[in-house]
């Protein structure tokens, strides 16, 4: 079970309240990119066993998108963030690295 905190609203709540939406930090490629660049960001996604940043939505609540950093296997949440961002705060980051001294880091 997950406890996620809504950096929207700043409820916290129990996972069944928020809709998961896949990978963060994505690199979106459009017209104009190659078949290959396009490919890799429409099917390839990363399935870490470990330290994970994905999209989540406050489904049943502000309704609003935002990220969450997260250990896959221990199901530790680090710290959600606002979803206007291109890489994760380096805050959360040090957080995690503290955490988890083996993680290679945001890449
Ligand atoms: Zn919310």
């Amino acid at each position: 079970m997950l406890l996620i905190t809504c950096p929207c609203c700043g409820v916290t709540a129990e996972e069944t309240e928020f809709a998961p939406g896949g990978e963060a930090h994505l690199k979106r490629f459009g017209p104009g990119s190659s078949d290959a660049d396009y490919e890799s960001y429409m099917f390839n996604r990363k399935n870490p066993r470990g330290v994970h940043f994905e999209r989540w939505r406050h489904a049943y609540g502000c309704g609003k998108w935002f990220l969450v950093a997260r250990d896959t296997v221990t199901l530790e949440v680090f710290a959600s963030y606002p979803a206007q961002t291109h890489r994760p705060p380096e805050e959360i980051v040090n957080k995690i690295k503290e955490k988890r001294p083996e993680w290679e880091g945001f890449a």
